[in-house]
């Protein structure tokens, strides 16, 4: 098979949307294909199935089957294939070309590469578009389905000229790339892969690519840990899982935990690595994947050993070999059974350690990554230094040397491209540490703004409160005023108003007496003996006394007449609209009512001194004008009235004209 069987690329071009259906579906692809790359080259993340964005409906329906079994992918597509009517021309030829595709997809997913070349073939035959996805997926299929140096090399110059047909930077480019990277680390030319896959990480920093992005940062992640450059790598990686972790891609994170695990283990931190390992273990357990689990547990058995906890090491050891051994990884079984001799060694089993090991190197480690081999020549010479075969041990040890001195000197003519490589990412680590420096300004400016609404809100309840507050010490002080105010009009004993209330009360009436030219009859009366009262019952019998007297005129008075202490046991009484003759009767009222009140408790008998009260009543009638001369009228009546002897009411001279007469009560 060359590049001369590929037939010419035409200019047809097709321009394909994306839905979010493909993407799911995409992928489902790339998981599988993800674990054929586990398979194949110990943990590779693989995009070039689920990178383009085929349309085609056989494609996009049956490449989750290839995903999901590949064995029964290969029957059904092969079925349709046969049911096909004879000769193939009356078929269309994209339907046919993205069946051949599903199938060099199947036998990649297998392992069959050289039947996945041939498929891919086939349909390559029958798609022209030099930018028709379906094509560059059948093309990746073909360039990856090359294991020798040769074949290889003729896919590298191919993906570079369908390359050249793209437009730099779309999403066929950015896949080319990426499938460039992945022969380039299949050829072990980690440096080179490491140049194609940071462009391509680079290039796919938008949203759309971010899927295409992860799959380059993975393999990148698994370029730079090749090339020695540990932070790098497992800073991509870190990226690389926060993703699958947040887009729920179970596979992909049990993959790139697995590389997490290799990157830390690499690096010397065993425990870090197991914890790393074991989630991807756990990951492929719940996914059912049996290499998936056996990876994993090989690479605890090796971690494990190298924390010298040797029962563990074994344990996981042991349960990979057979998965491999029944997987025909051949290399694989190898790793395995090279780490459990050099168990076997560090347990003090060097014999059986030996007989493992010469297994191993049954071919010289030809068969074997290159990579893999030098340990295994040094575990062997110490298996013999142990033994006593020093001579061997000694041929071992020169092996081991030499091969590791040859790989030394490759890396270190890869050196100048590693560094370059690191510069490109480390400007896009730069690039990334600004834009989460960005994000944290936006995140503390976000807490910052939220911080204010809360103080806001404080703001607004505290002053909401202040409000309440205010208004209820408004409103307490208009209380407390009323209160004020009422304590300023009332007097405390009797609750009827004090003197100077009753005086104003008495101005207002007489002023509407006088402006309604109606009459008004002021009296004063003063309780008579009330020393007496006081000294016989005690100073709270007189208040009662008082209190009670106030109590009840004010219920057989009307509610305009006013009645008020006006001192001591005195009172003033305001009768608007009564004449002197309607007054007598009132008073009348008021001398039966305080005769009523008995001041010594426990005086039923009233044997004790009885309440009453003298007046002197004085009206308006004859051209008294001003208050204090009708009160200073009334008051002299009252002078006589008690000089008379007491109990008894008198009226002013100039009143009593228009009156009744004064009559003693
Ligand atoms: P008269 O018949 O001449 O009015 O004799 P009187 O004892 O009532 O008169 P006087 O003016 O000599 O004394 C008034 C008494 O009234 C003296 C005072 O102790 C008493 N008094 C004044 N205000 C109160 C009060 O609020 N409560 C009590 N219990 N006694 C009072
Ligand atoms: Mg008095
Ligand atoms: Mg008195």
């Amino acid at each position: 098979m060359n590049s001369g069987s590929i037939p010419p690329l035409s200019n047809h071009n097709l321009t394909l949307a994306m839905s979010s259906s493909s993407t799911r579906r995409r992928a489902a692809a790339r998981l599988s294909t993800a674990l054929l790359a586990l398979c194949a080259l110990g943990a590779i993340r693989a995009a070039w199935a689920g990178c383009f964005e085929v349309r085609d409906a056989q494609y996009t329906r049956l490449r989750p089957l290839v995903s999901r079994n590949a064995k029964k992918a290969l029957t059904v597509v092969n079925g349709l294939l046969a049911g096909l009517p004879a000769g193939t021309a009356r078929t269309d030829p994209r339907r046919l070309a993205a069946l051949y595709a599903v199938r060099a997809d199947a036998y990649g997913e297998l392992g069959l590469y050289v039947p996945s070349r041939a498929s891919a073939l086939k349909g390559l035959a029958l798609v022209r578009g030099r930018t028709d996805p379906l094509r560059l997926a059948l093309l990746s299929d073909y360039a990856l389905s090359f294991r020798e140096p040769a074949g290889m090399h003729k896919a590298r110059t191919l993906l570079k000229s369908a390359r050249a047909a793209q437009r730099p930077g779309s999403r066929n480019d950015i896949c080319l790339r990426i499938v460039q990277g992945s022969v380039n680390l299949q050829q072990d030319r980690a440096d080179l892969a490491a140049r194609e896959l940071t462009e391509a990480y680079l290039q796919s920093a938008s949203p759309p690519l971010a899927e295409a992005r992860m799959d380059a940062a993975s393999l990148l992640a698994i370029a730079l840990r090749r090339m020695g450059d540990f932070d790098q790598a497992l800073g991509l990686i870190g990226e690389v899982i926060r993703w699958d972790a947040a887009h729920g891609s179970a596979s992909n994170l049990a993959i790139d935990a697995y590389l997490q695990g290799q990157i830390l283990r690499k690096m010397g931190h065993f425990r870090r690595a197991l914890v790393s390992l074991r989630r991807a273990r756990a990951i492929s357990l719940s996914q059912g994947a049996q290499q998936g689990i056996a990876y994993a547990d090989l690479r605890i058995c090796q971690s494990e050993l190298r924390l010298r906890r040797f029962t563990a090491a074994r344990r996981n050891c042991d349960r990979a070999a057979p998965v491999f051994a029944a997987g025909k990884s051949a290399a694989m079984v190898k790793e395995a059974h090279t780490l459990l001799a050099r168990i076997d060694l560090a347990d003090g089993h060097a014999a059986r350690a030996l007989t493992v090991l010469n297994r191993v190197l049954t071919h010289d480690g030809k068969d074997m990554a290159a990579h893999e081999v030098p340990p295994v020549y040094l575990a062997r010479a110490r298996a013999n230094a142990a033994l006593g075969n020093y001579r061997n041990a000694y041929a071992d040890l020169q092996r081991y040397l030499q091969l590791y001195s040859a790989r030394n000197q490759t890396a270190r003519m890869r050196l100048q491209e590693a560094l370059e490589v690191r510069f490109h990412a480390k400007e896009e680590v730069e690039r990334n540490a600004v834009l989460r420096r960005k994000l944290r300004a936006a995140a503390i400016q976000a807490r910052r703004q939220r911080q204010l609404l809360h103080w806001i809100e404080i703001a607004s309840i505290a002053g909401t409160l202040v409000i309440v507050l205010l208004s209820y010490i408004l409103m307490a002080g208009r209380r407390h005023r009323r209160q004020l105010l009422r304590l300023a009009n009332e007097d405390n004993l009797t609750g009827i108003p004090n003197r100077g209330h009753t005086a104003q009360l008495a101005a207002a009436a007489l002023q509407s007496a006088l402006a309604r030219d109606r009459p008004l009859t002021v009296a004063l009366l003063d309780f008579d003996h009330f020393k007496e009262i006081n000294d016989q019952c005690g100073h709270a019998a007189g208040d009662h006394v008082l209190r009670e007297f106030a109590r009840l005129a004010r219920g057989a008075l009307r509610a305009t007449d006013v009645l008020g202490r006006w001192g001591g046991e005195e009172f003033l009484l305001v009768l608007p609209d009564t004449t002197v003759g309607s007054a007598l009767s009132s008073i009348e009222r008021l001398r039966l009512l305080a005769l009523g009140i008995v001041p010594c408790a426990g005086d039923p008998h009233e044997s004790g001194p009885r309440v009453t009260f003298s007046a002197g009543l004085a009206t308006t009638a004859e051209g008294a004008r001003t208050l204090d001369e009708i009160i200073a009228r009334a008051d002299s009546a009252l002078y006589e009235a008690k000089n008379a002897g007491r109990d008894l009411v008198r009226i002013d001279h100039e009143s009593c004209r228009n009156a009744a007469e004064g009559a003693p009560m």
